[in-house]
């Protein structure tokens, strides 16, 4: 058997288990120390417009339709105001399918900046959970201390304080999930009547509401690490020119206490000072300096806390960047590669393929079917008429009044019945006759084209069979 030295043990072992899990495999709690510095400023901006923008978009309404509805249950989806219909499974594909390959070029080439900046997980508990436990708590060094303390008055009020405002913003972050399951609309009925009638939205209140509290108050940073599917891949979507988190070991090594006064390279030592400032910063409890992680959620607190120490030592800030390792290894420059700018521009086109997409998607969808089981009917001297069925999807909120006309041929069309008018959000039948001159008719099979129109406006053309004798 190999013996390994202490430290060499230490390095051998050191991805054996996460960084939050001990020998035994017992949780290590991270007491991560306040954040601050210029990207935590900015993070803090674009999570408090994100958290905006969750808390606001259920409620508004475009032309009567929520801006973000995610019905799967009911099969209703509106995105910014525009209602998917199963007729629109394509789009729904398209946009998939775009979504998982523009994840997989974002990471491969950014690395994990969303989780750091835009995930909801690290936005609500870093701007909100913690920012309350620091709150009543203190910072780190009091939250531990708390804990080591033995139970007193004062240790139970501001758990329990915690706690209750825990659970009043996991019930208020519930409910809004909710909301964008089932609608603003739906949820208030769901609150202002009888609970008998709304036994399974109440339990998704209650259900949803747990599992936030849970989350922020004790899963925390495992959410990341052990459940994040998105976490899970980072493995094999990162490489060597993915641009993460990264420790500048070549400037950063050998570390070594800082002395005042000291020249850092006579004394042979790197920029490290090895105050662990990194780490205490650390809401997922790693060491930077060991390299790219799995646990590390690229939130840049230790970038400022490294930085902050650069300053106060007079040395180049940096140390801790955003940096590929071929950067930090070849001691290269920040600088967009080819293929930063090659997967960043089809990036670029995929966004646009599937914006233009759902902006051109039809308002209305038609199907024209010669009628079953008729050929052609003479229904006087020198005409032939064909029965057709149309189906029409109206995708809109507004009924809409359709008007069907002959675009190829000269002809005349009579619908069986009323005008056709399709209800808002609904599907509407009908059954019409189309009536052509003999001399129209040149084969036993025909292509017309038919011009779906509403409000004068073309909307649709079909292209459809007429059927007439064998010698016309
Ligand atoms: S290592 Fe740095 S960027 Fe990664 S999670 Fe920890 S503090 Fe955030
Ligand atoms: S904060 Fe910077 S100087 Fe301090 S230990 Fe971390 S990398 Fe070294």
């Amino acid at each position: 058997m190999v013996q390994f030295k202490k430290e060499e043990k230490e390095k051998v072992d050191f991805r054996d288990r996460l960084a939050t899990i001990d020998e035994s495999g017992k949780r290590i709690w991270v007491y991560a120390k306040k954040p601050k510095g210029k990207i935590t400023t900015w993070r803090n901006i674009v999570g408090f417009a994100l958290m905006a923008f969750f808390f606001v978009t259920p409620l508004i309404r475009i032309h009567g339709q929520p801006l973000l509805l995610l019905n799967f249950i009911e099969r209703r989806i509106v995105i910014f105001g525009v209602q998917f219909w199963p007729q629109d499974f394509h789009l729904f594909f398209l946009a998939m399918i775009s979504l998982m390959v523009f994840i997989i070029l974002f990471t491969v080439t950014y690395g994990r900046l969303f989780c750091g900046w835009a995930c909801p997980q690290t936005v609500f508990m870093e701007l909100v959970f913690r920012r309350i436990e620091y709150w009543i708590e203190g910072d780190a060094y009091h939250q531990k201390q708390l804990v080591k303390q033995p139970w007193n008055t004062s240790k139970v009020f501001r758990k329990l304080l915690k706690h209750f405002f825990f659970f009043i913003i996991a019930f208020i972050v519930g409910n809004y999930f909710l909301m964008y399951i089932i609608g603003s609309d739906a949820w208030i009925k769901l609150i202002s009547e009888s609970p008998a009638d709304h036994i399974a939205g109440l339990a998704g209140m209650v259900v949803f509401s747990g599992i936030f509290y849970f989350i922020f108050s004790w899963f925390r940073e495992q959410v990341c690490t052990i459940v994040c599917p998105y976490g899970r891949l980072q493995g094999v979507l990162l490489d060597r020119n993915s641009i993460v988190i990264s420790y500048d070991y070549k400037a950063g090594e050998p570390r070594g206490t800082f002395f005042k006064g000291e020249d850092r390279g006579t004394a042979g030592k790197g920029h490290c000072i090895n105050c662990t400032q990194c780490v205490q910063v650390c809401p997922t409890g790693i060491d930077i300096r060991n390299g790219t992680q799995l646990e590390c959620i690229n939130c840049a607190c230790c970038i400022d806390a490294c930085n902050a120490m650069m300053d106060a030592t007079g040395q180049p800030r940096g140390l801790i960047r955003y940096a590929s390792e071929k950067m930090i290894a070849e001691r290269l420059k920040m600088k967009f590669s080819a293929r930063t700018v090659a997967y960043s521009a089809v990036l670029v086109i995929l966004l646009g393929v599937v914006t233009y997409s759902l902006l051109s998607r039809k308002s209305i969808e038609a199907t024209i079917l010669r009628a079953p089981g008729m050929l052609f009917q003479e229904t006087e001297p020198g005409k032939i008429s064909n029965l057709y069925n149309i189906k029409l999807v109206n995708k809109t909120d507004q009924d809409l009044p359709v008007e069907i006309r002959l675009l190829s041929h000269k002809g005349e069309i009579k619908i069986i019945g009323n005008d056709i008018v399709v209800p808002k959000e609904s599907v509407g039948e009908s059954v019409f006759f189309t009536i052509l001159e003999k001399d129209q008719v040149k084969s036993d099979k025909t292509e017309l084209q038919f011009g779906i129109f509403s409000n004068n406006k073309l909307i649709e053309k079909k292209t459809v069979s007429f059927v007439g004798p064998n010698n016309p």
